[in-house]
């Protein structure tokens, strides 16, 4: 342990570009090298090797030219606290297997609760906000059709939909696939110019179900956009909720670290009138993958979930066992992490890394904006940047051509790493900023990695273009 440690830290000591420039082809040979048949080469050796295959190829979150996707760079305290639960090994699922670790979980569940304005909430940890999704959407089903049984039961569920927007994450349309939802279930919901849900369509929408004879298994708001991060207005739509007595979740799988924000905590205006929602502490609380949570307002509705097994929580068995609120048996001791981060950082502190987030963002799209050849697309409550290289002149097929190009191009030298998503119906560049250490510098810098590449990309097939009309020609 003492070792790997070591090897870890000369690593990020040494961390010079976010990943490397080894083809894929390169690496899968690499790997599909390694011997897993041989005799065993001991902890010295096992070491070396992982140094030597992974660790020299990582791709580094933490890196100012990490810019990619909704990673962040972790709080160290979580980081041992990590090593600690894989060494004890603690499986939060009935309580004699957990004991103090059910009741960590229970009170840093319920401390998340007391900060989204429940003070009754239940909830459980999962593996990540697409589970969270899922188990939410879950429990408002079960909701819905509590109480039936066999054909009626069947028939009401092909009725069911959940209102969302088209800027909702896919796991929800993927939840009401596996949750046996028709085809059909899951309606988008106008947004407004910026991307929010538009709280008067959704009354429309709620209007055409009734009238379609559907019935509103819930609405799901975002806080928090994959892509354009803006948050949902969650105050008005938790009103038309409360109106027509729909569940109301709010995936908040990036937005979370809102929660404990010094000064942007207002964002999450409306929050508390949500029965279900989803928390991604892997995204903007620095912790390790994986961290997320469900958290729900009443805690009635974490029983929705419970099954009983005679060799595991029996009906008659009195014992606080979590297993009865989770979709996971055997489930990893993650709430540890989040103790270690709010005990040795402090939840400001946490809340001051998602505000310099955010602030750093702001920068950025002032950088794009006066950028010359560079376009900003959209404005964001996050840390998102969307942009495309578009100089005067250069039409809008040769730009979006480019985007992926751009992209590919980059990530093949590691240098920088940038994503790439569609806004509009056209493609375009997206930065995701989660490191409050980067400074608005190095990510112009990054910003002119990517000018540099596009420019020569589009010389390049500028150059194509022209012989090809030259031989055309002849
Ligand atoms: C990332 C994200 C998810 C999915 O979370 P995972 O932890 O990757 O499973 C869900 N919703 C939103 C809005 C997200 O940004």
């Amino acid at each position: 342990m003492a070792e790997a440690t070591e090897r870890i830290a000369a690593r990020f000591a040494a961390v010079e570009t976010p990943a490397t420039s080894t083809s894929a082809r390169e690496l899968a040979e690499r790997v599909a090298a390694v011997d897993l048949d041989a005799p065993g080469v001991g902890g010295e050796e096992v070491l070396r090797e992982i140094d030597e295959l992974v660790l020299s190829e990582a791709v580094w979150y933490h890196h100012p030219a990490y810019l990619a996707h909704l990673n962040c760079p972790l709080d160290v305290h979580a980081v041992a606290a990590e090593a600690v639960l894989a060494a004890v090994n603690t499986s939060v699922d009935t309580y004699d297997q957990s004991r103090i670790g059910t009741f960590v979980e229970r009170r840093l569940i319920s401390w998340v609760g007391g900060r989204l304005g429940f003070p009754a909430a239940d909830g459980v940890f999962t593996s990540g906000g697409t589970q969270s999704n899922l188990q939410a959407l879950f429990l408002a089903r079960e909701a819905a059709l509590s109480g039936l049984a066999g054909a009626q039961r069947a028939a009401r569920q092909q009725r069911l939909t959940i209102l969302t927007t088209a800027e909702s994450h896919f796991s929800i349309a993927k939840s009401a696939l596996l949750l046996g939802l028709a085809d059909d279930a899951v309606r988008s919901v106008a947004v407004d110019a910026s991307g929010r849900m538009d709280p008067a369509a959704l009354q429309t929408e709620l209007d055409a179900l009734d009238a379609e004879d559907r019935i509103p298994m819930a609405v799901a708001a975002t806080a928090g956009t994959t892509d354009r991060g803006v948050v949902d207005p969650l105050a008005a739509i938790g009103a038309v909720c409360r109106d027509r007595q729909v569940w109301f979740h709010v995936d908040a799988a990036y937005g979370c670290g809102l929660l404990v924000s010094p000064r942007r905590r207002h964002l999450l205006d409306g929050i508390d009138q949500a029965r279900s929602v989803t928390l991604d502490f892997h995204k903007t609380f620095f912790q390790p993958v994986s961290s997320s949570a469900l958290v729900l307002r009443d805690a009635a509705d974490a029983g929705r979930a419970r099954w009983h097994a005679d060799y595991l929580n029996p009906e008659d068995s009195a014992e606080p066992n979590q297993v009865d609120k989770s979709l996971q048996t055997t489930r990893r001791f993650d709430a540890l992490k989040l103790l270690a981060t709010l005990r040795g950082t402090g939840a400001e502190a946490i809340g001051r890394g998602v505000d310099a987030v955010i602030d750093l963002a702001e920068d950025v799209h002032a950088v794009v904006a006066a950028h010359e050849e560079l376009q900003l697309l959209a404005a964001t409550d996050l840390s998102t940047v969307l942009f495309r290289w578009q100089p005067a002149g250069v039409a809008d097929h040769d730009a979006d051509v480019l985007v992926g190009q751009v992209r590919q191009v980059l990530q093949e030298s590691g240098r920088v790493l940038v994503a790439r998503t569609v806004l509009d119906g056209r493609p375009c560049l997206k930065l995701t900023l989660l490191n409050p250490e980067t400074a608005a510098e190095q990510v112009a810098a990054s910003l002119e990695e990517v000018a540099g590449a596009a420019r020569l990309l589009h010389a390049h097939r500028a150059g194509v273009d022209d012989a090809v009309a030259e031989e055309a020609a002849r």
